[in-house]
């Protein structure tokens, strides 16, 4: 029996993800994501998304196989509804791993990926209502014709959650894989990339070992690589929760940039997990198959101070 385990926002996935369990584990991702990405209650993954500070919405995602350490990955897609499709098409299509920004989109468009405006009303409200609050009203007439780099660190999610979406699966044929998508940061300056579609930081896979996905701060992952981290602890021989520890520990040396909250979610491949919320006081929400149950159970994740 599969193992899938999900964070917090895939909720919208979780049918798929149970309709699929006997399918490969880069196809259950897959569906489940795109379920994911095409709910527009969930404001940090694909339609009604939050967009960045000039009100547009840029997508990372990124796929990867652990049999074979293929992997696939987009950053600042736009007008795309499924990066996590692209993704896999880079990883399947192409001599590449990574495209960004405009030859994504053309990537996108070549494949006849489903193009779409993904700015709901409410995303467009949301983003009406940041610049309202957050920028000083001799600039808003001019917004975003303007400077935008002291206006940064305004851009902290509002919603103050892991908004990503991350799926991790070890399959019926040995295959651990994972899978993540976002919009990233509300209101982050434009082409900034963070950790989803960075492969080591917020994904990673490895048949030997098993896969990993962050969520949260992507600035934090990136500087340390956390997604291989992980991975290359249980390489020395830690298990799973050891490993996840040791990754998040790694965030002690972090100093300057944002330093906020990282949620590891890690299974092995043998099928057992462990989650981790690093720099939180209070557990995450994931939901995860185990042997057996056939179904979706909900979980809280362990807490580390940083
Ligand atoms: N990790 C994502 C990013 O930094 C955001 C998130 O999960 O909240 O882009």
């Amino acid at each position: 029996m599969a193992v899938i385990l999900a964070n917090e926002t895939a909720w919208p996935g979780l049918k798929s993800g149970i309709d699929r369990i006997d399918e490969c584990g880069l196809d259950i991702i897959e569906a489940m994501i795109r379920d994911i990405e095409a709910a527009s209650e969930v404001h940090s993954v694909g339609r009604g998304s939050w967009p960045n500070m000039v009100g547009e919405l840029e997508l990372d995602a990124s796929i990867m196989y652990g049999r074979t350490l293929e992997a696939g990955a987009v950053a600042a897609l736009k007008g795309y509804l499924h990066p996590i499709s692209v993704a896999r098409a880079v990883m399947s299509r192409l001599p590449h791993v990574f495209l960004a920004g405009e030859g994504a989109a053309r990537f996108a468009r070549e494949i006849g990926a489903e193009a779409s405006n993904l700015l709901t009303e409410a995303s467009r409200n949301g983003f009406d209502a940041w610049v309202e609050g957050n920028i000083p009203e001799k600039l808003r007439e001019r917004w975003p014709e303007c400077s935008l780099v002291e206006h940064a660190w305004a851009s902290l999610d509002p919603e103050e959650v892991g908004g990503t979406t991350c799926v991790l699966v070890c399959d019926d044929f040995g295959d651990c894989s994972a899978g993540v998508s976002t919009s990233g940061w509300a209101w982050k300056y434009p082409g900034r990339v963070g950790d989803s579609p960075v492969i080591g930081a917020g994904c990673y896979a490895d048949n030997r070992y098993g896969a990993v996905g962050c969520i949260g701060t992507g600035e934090m992952a990136i500087r340390v690589s956390t997604a291989r981290s992980v991975i290359l602890y249980m390489k020395q021989g830690m298990c799973v929760e050891e490993a996840c520890r040791e990754a998040a520990r790694d965030y002690r040396d972090l100093s300057g940039g944002v330093i906020r909250r990282v949620v590891i979610h890690a299974v092995d491949r043998s099928g057992s997990h462990f989650v981790l919320a690093a720099g939180a006081d209070e557990g995450t929400r994931y939901y995860v198959v185990e042997e057996e149950s056939g179904r979706f159970e909900e979980r809280i994740s362990e807490t580390m101070r940083l």
